[in-house]
């Protein structure tokens, strides 16, 4: 339309060409709103656009009135840039990159630019032949133009591409947080138990660092199953992760070992004194309150096994598997015990 536009111009085609450019901001506008999860007035929009429209078109009717269609035009751009610049810079769960604010920049930039356009119009100067051959501040404006539509692609392109970006982080993060935790108890699993125990045992020998590992495994847990239900147990098992959770240290890790069963590595710790601090976890678990929904639930005792890194274990499994043999023996000794390897 601009191709064709001439000293002939039809009011058909003034009005065309502005409502195209008008929708244009508009779109951008509209697309950065959906993009940034925020409202879209969809009636404000139509409502600018339809305004615009008549508004716009009245001033067509007469062709010398180009003074006020450069002012309606141009005020209505105005806004539209002001509004995208808004939207670029405006609430984001993201940081703001370079691309928001080259986008913002610009917009602000060619809004002063066709404000003063508005002013130079309303002033007078469009009465200047000069407005109507494409010189001067026309012909500037005219290659701001081109350039808002070149910026804002490259923008608009950088700001998606910094999006993608950023989901993909966060997804690499859920999955790695998947990969290495229980989905029931919120504990780590037994994936990243024996990734981890491998690296300890290792550290340890290095540094010479003292290393312990529990295994721990409640008692007679089928029957919490059996008499009140498989939901049930899992309120159990819940409640367990998060009292284990409130007795670790920070350099303890805590797993689910698998089914009703938990390991805890211990770290720069010795079986002397892992015992007591073990014990009066077994203790304060046997006093516990265990509930599932609105019904009590009798009291729950583990039995644990203990053992102490030497340079006899040489992998992760003989490790465990003492901690393991302990343990058994708390189940034989009667339960609700602790016995070390
Ligand atoms: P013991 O004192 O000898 O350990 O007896 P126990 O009943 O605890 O041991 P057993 O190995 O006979 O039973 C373990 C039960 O744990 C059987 C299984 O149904 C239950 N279990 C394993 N995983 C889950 C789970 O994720 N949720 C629930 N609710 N139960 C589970
Ligand atoms: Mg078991
Ligand atoms: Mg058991």
């Amino acid at each position: 339309m601009f191709g064709v536009r001439g000293a002939h111009t039809g009011w058909l085609l003034l009005l065309g060409s502005n409502s195209l450019l008008v929708l244009g901001y508009l779109l951008v506008y509209h697309g950065m709103l959906v993009f940034r999860g925020r409202s879209e007035h969809r009636w404000l929009q139509w409502g600018i656009f339809l305004t615009f429209f008549l508004v716009f078109g009245y001033y067509c009717s007469d062709r010398q009135d180009i003074a006020a269609r450069i002012t309606v035009y141009s005020l209505y751009i105005t806004g539209l840039l002001l509004a995208i610049a808004e939207s670029a810079l405006g609430p984001s769960h993201q940081k703001l990159g370079v691309n928001e604010i080259l986008l913002a920049t610009w917009m602000m930039l060619m809004g002063g630019l066709t404000l003063y356009r508005a002013w130079h119009a309303i002033a007078g100067h469009a009465t200047d032949p000069l407005w109507m051959q494409e010189t001067g501040f026309q012909s500037y404006y005219v290659l701001a133009q081109v350039l808002t539509v070149q910026l804002s692609t490259l923008a608009l392109i950088g700001i998606h591409a910094q999006r993608i970006e950023h989901d993909y982080l966060v997804l690499q993060g859920q999955l790695r947080a998947q990969s290495t935790h229980d989905p029931l108890t919120g504990l780590y699993n037994r994936r990243y138990l024996d990734e981890t125990l491998a690296d300890e045992m290792r550290r340890s020998e290095r540094d010479g660092h003292n290393l312990c590992v529990a295994m721990l495994d409640i008692d007679h847990f089928k029957r919490i199953n059996d008499t009140y239900g498989h939901e049930a147990g899992d309120d159990v098992l819940r409640t367990l992760g998060t009292l284990f959770m409130q007795w670790a240290r920070a350099s303890d890790i805590v797993c689910r070992y698998g089914g009703e069963e938990f390991s805890i590595i211990l770290r720069d710790t010795t079986l002397d004194q892992v015992m007591p601090r073990i014990n009066a976890l077994r203790e304060s678990i046997a006093q516990a309150k265990f509930c599932s929904g609105s019904r009590q639930l009798p009291s729950v005792t583990i039995s644990i096994g203990v053992a102490q890194s030497d340079a006899k274990i040489t992998n992760p499994v003989a490790f465990l598997n003492r901690a393991d043999a302990a343990m058994y023996r708390a189940k034989q000794n009667g339960r609700n015990r602790v016995e070390r390897d």
